[in-house]
């Protein structure tokens, strides 16, 4: 077995190497590390193995780590988010990954513009029908763009989706692209979104080799959750 340490570089060189097999910086990829059932004590191992932006996706779950782990990390928040939690993530979560509905927004804003701060977040887009439960269709996805932008508390970075799960990671490859192409017909109109959270354990560097900014990985780095 190794070690997260030594998970935590592996899956690092596997980054480099993606990127700059598209003549990326990988400087340009954040590596969100994903924690959910994996308990303090092994964050504290990716925490001294350089680590600091941690995603998780269920808030009752996360709030005690965030606690004990204190401020030495960011968090973000990637699980799907029901309106009555929104007031438990909004500001203790720097990044929240899943917006995908105007009554979400709404709820973000009306909790951030309470704790005066101003909350990022990215819009989640569905692109399979099937697959995926959650996520703005992308034909929904300019209006929720142009709501987004009107409220005062919440800036939005960028896009985030999770393709349907292929034994074989190439075919994921058409979802990434897919992401990024939205995002560009999207800047087209005047939005400003840098930020793409696409790949997973076991699809990262082909999601880095269509321009992900963000990966979130979990399994690569703890090992199987159980
Ligand atoms: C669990 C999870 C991940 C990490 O998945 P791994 O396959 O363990 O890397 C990434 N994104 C979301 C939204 C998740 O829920």
């Amino acid at each position: 077995m190794s070690t997260i340490a030594e998970n935590i570089e592996n899956v690092q060189n596997r980054i480099k190497r993606a990127a700059e097999k598209v003549g990326r910086n990988a400087k340009e990829i954040k590596l969100v590390t994903v924690t959910k059932t994996v308990d303090v004590n092994r964050i504290k191992e990716a925490v001294e193995a350089g680590l600091r932006i941690f995603g998780e996706n269920r808030v009752q779950e996360a709030l005690p780590k965030l606690k004990e782990i204190g401020k030495i990390a960011l968090w973000h928040f990637i699980g799907h988010l029901q309106t009555n939690k929104v007031k438990d993530v909004v500001g203790s979560f720097e990044l929240i990954h899943v917006v995908d509905s105007l009554r979400l927004l709404e709820e973000i804003d009306k909790q951030a513009k309470k704790r005066d701060i101003v909350q990022e977040i990215l819009i989640e887009v569905k692109l399979s029908e099937e697959e995926s439960k959650f996520g703005m269709t992308e034909n929904g996805l300019l209006p929720l763009i142009e709501r987004a932008s009107e409220f005062e508390n919440i800036k939005i970075l960028g896009l985030m989706t999770i393709p349907p799960f292929f034994d074989d990671a190439e075919k994921t490859r058409p979802y990434f692209k897919r992401l990024c192409e939205i995002r560009d017909e999207a800047e087209k109109r005047g939005f400003r979104l840098p930020e793409l959270s696409m790949g997973m354990s076991h699809d990262f560097e082909i999601a880095i080799e269509e321009g992900a900014t963000m990966v979130r990985i979990g399994t690569a780095i703890f090992g199987e959750r159980k």
